[in-house]
């Protein structure tokens, strides 16, 4: 057949992880725990196993969770999202990215979207055929300069597509960019699709400024949320999507035939489980930790961090050690020392290569330590 999406491989994620596999490697690279979620949790959700929660749930997800997650919106954020037609439970974030942009993209139109991104978003867009306008950050600090995101937009902008705290370079939007978005956006319909997966991982006292804080942002905005970071539960696929009543109509009849629903167990655990909010609270402390750690141990090494104020991924530069391509860098450093990482490049929408490598600190201290103990002979 011909293919929908020509020149796309398959996702660096699975190929790193497969490839730290192969050679027994440290993986730094996929972003995940090594380490197993709250047992409390785990009772929880075989609670609701046992006590019979088996079968489908609604479509838009168990009420009691969209009425605890409209209740942490209205808490964090002073944002007023109708649990019963404004929120809706997702299989993880990346399908609720994809069927956001399936609700509202057609043929044609410009996504702008800031680069390095995540991997599914350019894809995404393409298969929808809209197109990407790619917007360039730069290290270390990977500032945006509205005044040239100004310049691309056109009477075909639909989307900008925001990440923050971002991955891979765990930057961060200031209310400066916020405010500057909401000049730039004024009196048009651009649409926003704000990825705040690591919403609850921001560093030094920091704040997060979830695009639910502005009205006048909030109205023409889909957030997605994941429970996988909020938990250390990737592999469940539980996230969700706020948005205002007429956005999330569309989105709900993509996702009615597309998933459906979401496994009712899970949310039913989830439920009880968040009725804690210090699962929320204590998330950036407990990263924190884990950044500073592993950054201390970085800076024995030869490897040059950047800043990360938030997510669970640390970039690293290698620019002075070596020309050779960030793939081949990882690839070289899985092979002859034994640490996974991600090769930044594969998050640039046009071939761009930095020498940037990106590692997942969400590890135990003894994973850390290991594998800084390996690159320590780079
Ligand atoms: N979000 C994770 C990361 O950035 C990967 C998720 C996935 O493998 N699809 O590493």
């Amino acid at each position: 057949i011909q293919s929908k999406l020509p020149g796309v491989g398959t996702t660096i994620f699975s190929v790193m992880s497969k490839l730290a596999e192969t050679h027994k490697a440290i993986n730094l690279s996929q972003g995940f725990p090594d380490y197993n979620c709250d047992d409390k949790l785990i009772s929880m959700v075989n609670d609701a196993m046992k006590d019979g929660f088996n079968q489908y749930a609604p479509m838009p997800g168990l009420l009691s969770l969209r009425e605890l997650i409209a209740e942490k919106a209205e808490f964090l954020y002073g944002a007023n999202y109708h649990p019963d037609t404004e929120v809706t439970i997702t299989a993880g974030g990346t399908q609720a990215i994809f069927t956001a942009l399936s609700s509202c993209i057609n043929a044609g139109d410009e996504v702008i979207i800031f680069e390095p991104a995540y991997d599914c978003y350019a894809p995404a867009v393409k298969l929808l055929g809209g197109l990407v306008k790619p917007y360039e950050l730069n290290p270390p600090d990977y500032e945006i300069d509205w005044e040239m995101v100004k310049k691309l937009f056109t009477a075909n902008t639909k989307m900008i597509i925001l990440n923050s705290p971002q991955n891979p370079t765990g930057c961060i939007l200031s209310e400066k960019d916020i405010k500057a978005l909401i000049k730039l956006t004024k009196n048009t319909d651009v649409l926003i699709l704000s990825d705040e997966v690591y919403e609850h991982i921001i560093f030094d006292g920091k704040k997060h400024h979830s695009i639910a804080l502005y009205p006048e942002l909030r109205e023409r905005s889909f957030i997605i949320a994941s429970f996988g970071k909020l938990l250390h539960t990737t592999g469940w696929k539980m996230g969700y999507c706020l948005a205002p009543e007429n956005l999330m109509k569309e989105f709900r009849k993509v996702h009615q035939f597309n998933v459906f629903s979401v496994n009712t167990p899970m949310q039913v655990g989830i439920t009880n489980y968040l009725r804690n909010p210090a699962v929320y609270n204590e998330l950036s402390d407990f990263f924190q930790e884990k950044r500073d750690f592993f950054r201390s141990l970085l800076n024995e090494t030869r490897l040059k961090p950047l800043p990360c104020h938030g997510s669970y991924f640390q970039c690293v530069s290698y620019s002075h050690i070596s020309d050779e391509k960030d793939t081949d860098m990882a690839a070289r450093m899985i092979k002859e020392y034994g640490v996974a990482g991600i090769p930044v490049s594969a998050f640039h929408i046009r071939s761009t290569d930095h020498k940037i490598l990106r590692f997942c600190f969400a590890k135990k201290q003894e994973t850390l330590e290991k594998a800084v103990e390996r690159l320590m002979q780079l």
